[in-house]
């Protein structure tokens, strides 16, 4: 497994290999690897003759006062995983090589890009979905593989690369949590171990929230009651946003169907941690 830092030396393998007919899958990252990352891999391994994944601590997607500086990194651990996961080539860019100082291109998917993370984050999204069309075009995938856990961020990529007639197919892989249901996440490695603990309120309230859908539960009200209370009963716990939508267009919704999406963004401490579920389908 070889790990490539230069942009123009990582187009030209993939040309080559598309050249040669290779299938070639990707899987964008910002490091820190865990299992999560790896079930994507495992996917990708699969599905292609040439697996790469990216890491890119990716600065476009980062507020001014947000966790850039300290996102965690450690390239060796992420290249034992990685390996182990299959991969072929490791693309990890500097960020002056993909934002020279002349950059001024920016890919905006509009509506998708507007609430929830983007409400939250002015911005995000236009740094993720430009820097995703930035690495389909160095890597020149025919396979990408996203996580579910990031989900609004999958549904603005589909919109972009439906959109602007990308040729790679967009594949998503379910949510990958602890044994204890926290999702898997590199931000996890911020929390004490006593905000770990608190960290469970997100998926106790998916769960609290699912079990009285499936009891036939349709109020968005109810629903929404239910699952505050969750996070109100931790303290230290605090809701960014917690809200019921329709799972393709992302349309706030009264009353919950199988398709509705419950997303969410808690603080715990100084924390910011995300979770979501489409309440029809089984986890
Ligand atoms: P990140 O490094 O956080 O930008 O995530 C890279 C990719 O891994 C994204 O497509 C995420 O949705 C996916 N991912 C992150 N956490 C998980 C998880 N717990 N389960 C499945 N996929 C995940």
């Amino acid at each position: 497994m070889n790990v490539i830092e230069s942009v123009a030396e990582m187009q030209r393998i993939a040309l080559k290999a598309k050249g040669e007919g290779k299938r070639i899958a990707l899987v964008p990252t910002m490091g820190y690897l865990h299992a999560g990352h790896a079930s994507l891999m495992h996917e990708g391994r699969r599905r292609s003759d040439l697996l790469v994944t990216s890491i890119f601590v990716n600065p476009a997607q980062f507020g001014a006062n947000e966790d850039l500086d300290k996102y965690p990194r450690d390239m060796e651990r992420d290249m034992k995983i990685a390996r182990e996961a299959g991969v072929d080539l490791i693309f990890a860019p500097q960020p002056v090589d993909m934002y020279p100082p002349e950059f001024q291109t920016w890919v905006d998917v509009e509506r998708l890009s507007l609430p929830l993370c983007g409400a939250s984050r002015p911005g995000h999204f236009r740094g993720v979905t430009t820097v995703v069309c930035k690495l389909f075009s160095i890597v020149q995938p025919t396979l990408a593989l996203f996580g579910i856990k990031d989900y609004q961020q999958l549904a603005v990529i589909r919109r972009m690369t439906a959109d602007l007639n990308l040729p790679v197919e967009i594949a998503d892989m379910p949510i990958v949590r602890e044994i204890d249901g926290l999702a898997m996440s590199s931000r996890n490695a911020y929390l004490s171990p006593e905000n770990r603990i608190k960290a469970l309120c997100l998926s106790r309230a998916i769960q609290s929230v699912l079990e009285s859908y499936r009891g036939g539960e349709r109020d968005v009200l109810v629903l929404d009651r239910n699952a505050r209370e969750q996070i109100a009963a931790v303290k230290g716990a605090e809701i960014d946003y917690l809200e019921f939508r329709n799972g393709a267009t992302l349309e706030l919704q009264q009353q919950a169907d199988d398709q509705t999406l419950l997303a969410m963004a808690i603080k715990i401490g100084t924390t910011r941690l995300i979770d979501n579920c489409i309440l029809g389908e089984d986890r």
